[in-house]
């Protein structure tokens, strides 16, 4: 097999092996890996795939980016493993489909790539006999997958950031109850500042000997998993062209169906359904790119994002070229970005309607992200004709938004047992304020 090679955005001349980028984290330029080469899936592979599993879906895909780093059993057991829930795709109605990603440890679609990449790191650093602090900010959802896939693990330590008033009563405990090595510190800001920490972190030589990489979307761990459901959907909807509504905060989900259909995905567009935070369709309207700081605080709070950091994958993927920053270096391929996306902003009013309209007509239960993507999808399909089949990203289970499900449907989510089981458990997590200096001084007290 063809081993694949991955390479900074920001232009650094070393590739790297998955192993090597997986555990590096952001590149030594603060670029993201990217594949050198998309591999391809047969057709005759893609044939087989509404008679297979989810895991033996993702082993196919999955493994063309590997190469021969993990041998073929080592990466079924891993992938049984991490991938022991289910993954619904319902008819709402006509041929419009909503896929669940809620099902996993932690309601949120994060759970897939988390999962995944916490046993792989672990597999590699097993191999190494090495020790790894993860160091993740988190705009709610993010930290929450990444700490339960990592719980627990010997050789691997976790610090999560999230903004203290931009995550869910819910979302906060799916972190602070765990405890072990998983430290939790709770910042007062936006989750821009939390990010901007973080990554000055992974920059600080002072820090060299802690041997840090980062788990958000960034991770190139985390995108390769993201390929594989959008396969899935295609499999268990007749095999047919799909439009894809996707709700996107900082792009890693968006990135992984790209890459799928570069794989040889038959998608023939893509929604790329943003909340307020409408940087992105502003981008595709004007041909100007202006992050927004700070970020808009909208229902929709895992999406909060005012510089998504997968733009720069998002950009190389086009041909153009950004830098962490948010500079355009290069510009992309405008004329063939609007061929494959349809980018739309969905306010806090629309996502509210959306979610009353969804459950009142056809019975089916949105919380505020997977609204944001179905309102995307209302939107194409009232412009454009061609867009049977298509399916709909539901990105969290409802129950992780208590309140605004109550305010929009007059109903209390039903709590899944994931959740139910944290109410009684004990909290623990640090306040610190925003800046790199108080993170830094709490990295000291915590590692020495
Ligand atoms: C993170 C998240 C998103 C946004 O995903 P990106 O990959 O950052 O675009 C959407 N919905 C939920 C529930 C999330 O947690």
């Amino acid at each position: 097999m063809k081993k694949i090679m991955y390479s900074s955005t920001n232009g650094h001349p070393d590739l790297l092996d998955f192993k090597e980028a997986l555990l590096t984290g952001q590149a030594p330029d603060k670029g993201l890996y990217v594949p050198e080469d998309i591999p391809q899936l047969s057709r005759e592979t893609m044939a087989r795939f509404p008679e297979m599993t989810y895991p033996e879906i993702a082993f196919e895909v999955v493994r063309l980016y590997l190469g021969d780093l993990v041998p073929k059993n080592d990466l079924k057991a891993i992938l049984e493993d991490a991938y022991d829930f289910d993954v619904p795709v319902e008819r709402v109605y006509d041929e419009k489909y909503l896929m669940r990603l809620d099902r996993g440890a932690t309601c949120s679609f994060k759970d897939f790539a988390a999962r995944l990449m916490g046993r792989l790191m672990q597999y590699f650093l097993r191999q190494e006999g090495e020790d790894m602090i993860i160091l993740t900010a988190t705009s709610g959802d993010t930290g929450s997958a990444v700490a339960q896939a990592f719980y627990g693990l010997e050789n691997i330590e976790m610090v999560v950031l999230f903004p203290e008033k931009e995550v869910t009563g819910r979302q906060r405990k799916q972190m602070t109850t765990l405890g072990k090595n998983v430290h939790i510190l709770a910042v007062d800001g936006k989750f821009d500042d939390c990010q901007a920490m973080v990554k000055q972190a992974f920059v600080d030589p002072g820090l060299d000997r802690l041997n840090l990489s980062s788990a958000n979307s960034i991770n190139v761990g985390r995108l390769i998993p993201q390929t594989v459901y959008y396969f899935y959907a295609w499999s268990r909807v007749g095999m047919e062209d799909l439009v894809i509504s996707v709700p996107c905060g900082n792009f890693g989900n968006l990135m992984g169906g790209l890459i799928a259909r570069r794989m040889g995905l038959a998608v023939r567009r893509f929604v790329v359904a943003t909340n307020e935070n409408d940087e992105f369709p502003q981008f595709m309207a004007t041909g100007s790119y202006k992050p927004i700081a700070p970020s808009r605080k909208c229902i929709s709070n895992a999406m909060n994002v005012g510089h998504p950091s997968n733009l720069a994958r998002l950009f190389w993927y086009y041909g153009g070229k950004m830098d962490e920053l948010g500079s355009v270096h290069k510009m992309p391929d405008l004329e063939a970005m609007k061929k494959d996306l349809f980018a739309v902003s969905v306010s806090d009013e629309e996502t509210r309607k959306t979610i009353s309209e969804a459950y009142n007509r056809y019975d089916t239960l949105l919380e505020p992200h997977g609204a944001v993507g179905w309102a995307g999808l209302m939107r194409y399909i009232d412009e454009v004709e061609d867009w049977k089949p298509c399916v709909s990203l539901e990105t969290a289970d409802p129950a992780k938004f208590p309140e605004e499900i109550v305010k929009a449907v007059g109903l209390e989510p039903p709590v899944p047992p994931s959740i139910s089981r944290l109410e009684k458990k004990e909290e623990q997590f640090d306040k610190i304020g925003k800046g790199y200096s108080t993170l830094k001084e709490n990295l000291k007290k915590l590692f020495g």
